[in-house]
């Protein structure tokens, strides 16, 4: 089974938010909330500053927090992909989750269950990259098995330099960021 991640060349992006829009579309994502957003941060020590445009979402944590504390099992590790999903169903609304996730990646669904960002799950399942990454006009956004030395992540995060965000909250994310 794969092992899914994903590998964002931050010096490409151009914060054009079509990532959003896509998701908002493909996913059914209701008015005013999103699965995915864009973070702008002044990265680097004077004088060789840079602005650093990210597309951001759930990281799909190999150690998550929002599955241990959940009370009723809706937050899990789904076998395919190891991805971090959420049985709606199964949730109760406790927000537990919504306060242990680091990253602010949940929120409360007017129906009254959580939402964030499934990985496009339905989509990957069917051999398609997420919404996403498909429509960036850059090229930016790369998805696939890290577990797999031959995919194009693995082979990023060999060659590239990158970080993730907020290492130090031990959850171990798999979304990543070229430098
Ligand atoms: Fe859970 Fe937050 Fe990590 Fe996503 S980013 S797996 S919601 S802790
Ligand atoms: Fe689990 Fe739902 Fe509670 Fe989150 S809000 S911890 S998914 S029951
Ligand atoms: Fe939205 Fe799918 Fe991208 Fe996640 S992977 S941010 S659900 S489009």
């Amino acid at each position: 089974m794969p092992r899914f991640g994903m590998v964002i060349d931050t010096r490409k992006c151009v914060g054009c938010m079509d990532c959003v829009v896509a998701c908002q579309t493909e996913n059914d994502v209701p008015n005013g909330y999103c699965r995915d957003w864009i973070t702008t941060e002044v990265r680097g020590d004077y004088p060789t500053l840079a602005l650093e445009i990210r597309s951001e979402r759930c990281n799909h944590c190999d150690n998550p927090p929002c599955v241990s504390c959940c009370p009723t099992g809706a937050s899990h590790v789904e076998e395919f992909g190891k991805t971090v999903q959420v049985t709606k169903e199964k949730c109760i609304g406790c927000k537990a989750c919504i306060a242990s996730c680091p990253y602010g990646a949940r929120y409360v669904h007017p129906k009254g269950y959580i939402d964030k960002c499934t990985f496009c799950d339905h989509r990957t399942r069917e051999g398609l990259d997420p919404a996403c990454v498909s429509v960036c006009p850059t090229h930016c956004m790369h998805f696939g098995d890290l577990d797999d030395p031959k995919s194009k992540v693995s082979e990023l995060l060999r060659t590239e330099k990158y970080h993730t965000i907020m290492p130090e909250a031990g959850t171990k994310p798999r979304v990543f960021y070229l430098i």
